[in-house]
């Protein structure tokens, strides 16, 4: 008999918040979007889903505590009574436990969860404050369902719609009250008929936010916070925070080489090796880079340029390395092969 609960990954005492959850994140594994062709994943996804179409309806999960899934679900076999008493010996348990401790109120974290986005900037966007414009999903309550996934609420009969339920006890003269929470409703005092259709029973909705951004000189390879900026699944609460990891877009001429410093690679003739000179470069900032080489410079190391680099601070940059690749000229002329060819006939003699 499949166990819905352990299918789901959750406890017995799950709230519905907990199920919903659970699903939501094995439903986002296993969606067979995510995975085409995939049958094990299929399974999976189709297992979890029947587990929480049980799970979530209050009154199917009482019959599926009581009963287990022969009681509920598409295969509506006879009743195991053996497993039928082997639950009710569970929920007993349960039961004493939550009388133990107190009400039997379970713990419910709710809170709003955070987002965290990448953003990529142009090299023309890093050396001043820039203004940007982000457009994000976040996650908000349905409103058609109040975030419950679920509509058309009717007071639980069972606690008559306070979510508790009190049972008094009497031995000999003495009468104890225990109050704990009730099983049918799980403490939220109304069941429900249906399905949310707008949210399809998730209790949430994508919403597209705009936001517009300064993101200050320095800021790139950091990460900053824009409070209240995540999710808002809970209207009631605070929304979560948006974090912003700002990058460096791909650049076409550098390579980003260890934090802010980049690497340049520049061809280089091998005549022009041999006799230095003056070059320039167009720097990552647009500006023009001149720097001198010395005649038979050592071509296999790298030409470092102080301060060329990507920007840390307002004031501070990394450095720029320059990397030199040999490239042979195509198409020389006549004249110019006359002179190649005299050049190495000097150089041999030289050698010899
Ligand atoms: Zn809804
Ligand atoms: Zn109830």
């Amino acid at each position: 008999m499949a166990n819905y609960y352990e299918i789901l990954g959750v406890s017995k005492t799950a709230t519905a918040d907990e199920i919903k959850s659970a699903y939501r994140k094995l439903a986002k594994k296993y969606h067979p979007d995510v995975n085409p062709d995939n049958p094990e994943a299929e399974e999976k996804f189709k297992q979890c889903t029947e587990a929480y179409e049980t799970l979530s309806n209050s009154d199917k999960r009482r019959d599926y505590d009581n009963f287990g899934s022969s009681g509920v679900g598409p295969q509506t076999g006879g009743v195991n009574f053996g497993n039928t008493n082997f639950n009710y010996f569970n929920n007993d348990i349960e039961w004493m436990f939550n009388q133990v401790r107190g009400n039997g109120t379970y713990a419910q974290i709710r809170q709003n969860t955070d987002i965290r986005i990448s953003i990529h900037l142009k090299a023309n966007q890093i050396f001043h404050d820039s203004k940007i414009n982000l457009r994000y999903n976040i996650k908000i309550g349905c409103p058609d369902c109040s975030n419950e996934g679920q509509i058309n609420p009717t007071p639980c009969d069972v606690c008559k719609g306070t979510g508790v339920v009190s049972q008094r006890q009497q031995y000999g003269n003495q009468i104890t009250e225990t109050r704990f929470q009730c099983r049918k409703c799980f403490g939220k005092g109304k069941t429900f008929s249906k399905t949310c259709d707008k949210c399809q029973g998730f209790g949430l909705k994508n919403k597209s936010v705009e936001k517009e951004e300064i993101i200050k000189v320095g800021s790139l390879f950091k990460q900053f916070m824009v409070a209240n900026g995540g999710n808002h699944e809970y209207p009631d609460l605070p929304a979560g925070n948006l974090y912003i990891h700002v990058d460096l877009e791909k650049q076409p001429n550098f390579e980003h080489d260890i934090q802010y410093n980049l690497l340049y690679k520049q061809t280089i003739d091998p005549v022009q090796a041999i006799m230095g000179g003056e070059f320039t470069i167009k720097g990552i900032d647009g500006k023009n880079i001149t720097f001198m080489l010395e005649k038979g410079f050592d071509y296999k190391k790298l030409e470092k340029i102080n301060n060329q680099g990507l920007p840390k601070s307002p004031t501070e940059r990394g450095d720029l390395y320059i990397q030199f690749e040999f490239e042979s000229p195509k198409n020389i002329t006549e004249e110019e092969e006359e002179l190649l060819i005299k050049y190495l006939d000097s150089r041999k003699n030289k050698k010899d």
